[in-house]
């Protein structure tokens, strides 16, 4: 799918792909603001060192709530890069049930994500809360007041109620394709407010007919939301970058 220049996909994890490079080059000159999440401390210098060349990809550094199990020893190497990254994520809480057997260690490990970014200050999160919006929410009211960061909620997938206290708590949302497949979702979806609204693929997760979706492929999800807001894609397109620029520059 050909899209104009300056999309955004705010959450993708390019080091996933089989070529962690080429992928890079190709949301590069496809002109896509990728961020590139990253799943453990440990991706973190590779992804850097890829995105650091570039214009449109810029890298984040994760710990991600799935891997927190094996992973939660690795807090002290994610602490010891933040200073090198204005973008953290992917970082959140899981409670599905695979995963449920953590929560209370996710739990202690997001509190402390969220602390050292309020107390650096100027960060942005992409954040997972996957079952758990509610406790992601009440984590994100304790530890991270609106004026020492921002949070991007990713797939976000709880109650339009939780919804408008995320609204409520200065987040933002990136939607991608695969939640703009059912009625519930596409009812969250509409609900987002416009200012609010930022758009992701979560690829190489998420399938784009029958391959993995790629950062240009976001202008579908650009498309398919403009037509429940009354918009031109290419008006959606640029709201959502003002809503990009305005996000990062807040978080300065
Ligand atoms: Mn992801």
């Amino acid at each position: 799918m050909t899209g104009e220049k300056g999309l955004i996909d705010f959450h993708c994890h390019l080091d996933l792909y089989p070529d962690h490079a080429s992928a890079v080059k190709e949301a590069e000159l496809s002109g896509v603001y990728t961020l590139a999440v990253t799943t453990t401390p440990k991706a973190w210098e590779r992804n850097n060192n890829l995105a650091r060349g570039t214009r449109y990809v810029r890298a984040a550094l994760g710990l991600h709530p799935q891997l927190v199990a094996e992973r939660s020893h690795e807090l002290s190497l994610w602490e010891s890069y933040l200073p090198e990254t204005r973008y953290v994520g992917e970082v959140g809480l899981d409670a599905g049930p695979r995963y449920y057997a953590s929560f209370e260690l996710q739990k202690k490990v997001f509190a402390h994500i969220l602390s050292s970014c309020a107390k650096a200050g100027g960060k942005v999160l992409s954040v997972h809360s996957i079952r758990s919006a509610t406790t992601v929410l009440d984590h994100i009211e304790e530890y991270m007041p609106s004026d020492r960061g921002r949070v991007v909620l990713h797939w976000f997938t709880g109650s339009k109620s939780e919804l408008k206290r995320a609204v409520d708590l200065g987040c933002y949302f990136s939607v991608n394709q695969s939640m703009l497949l059912n009625e519930r979702g596409l009812d969250l979806v509409r609900a987002i407010p416009t200012d609010r609204l930022l758009t992701e693929t979560d690829g190489p997760f998420v399938k784009h007919g029958d391959r993995p979706v790629r950062p240009p492929d976001v202008w579908v999800t650009v498309e398919a939301i403009a037509v429940h807001r009354a918009l031109s894609p290419t008006a959606l397109a640029t709201q959502i970058r003002t809503n990009l620029k305005r996000l990062v520059e807040a978080s300065v």
